[in-house]
């Protein structure tokens, strides 16, 4: 059997914690995940439940979830690249540096970052707060890692080309503690044709070298090549499709980088709610490589028979 690392964004909530991270992702079918360890668009956090995170460690060892490939994401409110306000600024470095002590806490090695938006300030200025603020967050040799994650350049966001990460990373000082997280919809909306996928990877390989690849979201997208929107789509019906996620999910040269789906819930009979998660059988036809025609309407049998 190929090997496969993949899993999809889940919970964590106050009540269950890690352990109930682990048994949603299992329910899904993956042996890897991704959670906030609170709202995504907040940075209200509780303190972490140690038998709760004990039990969870013993779940995932028993389904051979290695602890390893599992990733924390960091709020996307958090940003390094805006120093207009000096206490924000601050407050986002302190936010991290406790961000990545859960992450210890947890036993977790890797917590995903969006670089951050210049808000006006322009790119050069923008990359140097992020550098800046890194350099406080990481002032220690050795810890979790950040996952600077490439984005799709929607409004003033950096990390929209491999050469403004690379700036990044050359910036920093223990960029030992620095990786990539690639997210198929953010480099199609970049600009980066992930149709040509060895292509990309050649060119990131130039770049900042393959070895940095820490994880990687696969995701359909809404829009075409270059549109700066960021407007994930589920597997298979969007501008990237199937065939071309499938190449990117099981390349020779990602074995080992793990894979987390950031797919849209779906509605119950087509309205605007998202009430389903579409995970399970994503990843089942992942698993299949085949295209399932009948995708969401499986989503909707599966959970209203539950
Ligand atoms: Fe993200
Ligand atoms: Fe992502
Ligand atoms: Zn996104």
């Amino acid at each position: 059997m190929e090997k496969l690392i993949i899993g999809s964004h889940v919970s964590f909530t106050q009540e269950e914690g890690l352990l109930g991270s682990v048994k949603e992702a299992l329910s899904y079918g993956e042996n890897t995940f991704m959670f906030y360890t609170g709202a995504p668009q907040n940075t209200i956090r509780g303190k972490i439940d140690e038998n709760k995170t004990i039990e969870a460690q013993k779940l995932m060892k028993e389904n051979h979830i290695d602890i390893n490939d599992v990733i924390i994401h960091a709020p996307y409110i958090i940003n390094l690249a805006n120093n207009k306000d000096e206490d924000k600024f601050n407050f986002a470095v302190n936010f991290l540096k406790q961000e990545l002590k859960r992450a210890q806490t947890l036993g977790i090695k890797k917590v995903v970052l969006h670089p951050g938006s210049h808000v006006g300030l322009g790119v050069e200025i923008g990359l140097k707060n992020i550098i800046k603020g890194l350099n406080l967050v990481l002032d220690e040799k050795t810890g979790p890692i950040i996952c600077l994650e490439t984005m799709a350049g929607k409004g003033t966001e950096l990390g929209k080309t491999f050469e403004e990460i690379k700036t990044i990373i050359e910036g920093t000082q223990n960029s030992q503690r620095l990786m990539v997280c690639l997210d198929t919809c953010h480099l199609n909306d970049a600009g980066y044709n992930v149709q040509n996928f060895d292509e990309l990877l050649d060119n990131f390989d130039k770049i900042i070298g393959l070895d940095k690849i820490a994880c990687i979201h696969i995701n359909d997208s809404k829009n075409s090549l270059g549109a700066h929107k960021d407007r994930h789509e589920n597997i298979g019906l969007g501008t990237i499709g199937f065939e071309n996620l499938i190449k990117i999910i099981y390349h020779e040269k990602l074995k080992e980088v793990p894979k987390i789906l950031e797919t849209p819930y779906i509605s119950k009979d087509g309205g605007k709610d998202r009430t389903y998660p579409p995970y399970k059988k994503e990843i089942e036809m992942i698993r299949q490589k085949k295209y399932n025609e009948n995708l969401l309407e499986d989503i909707r049998k599966y959970y209203s028979k539950l």
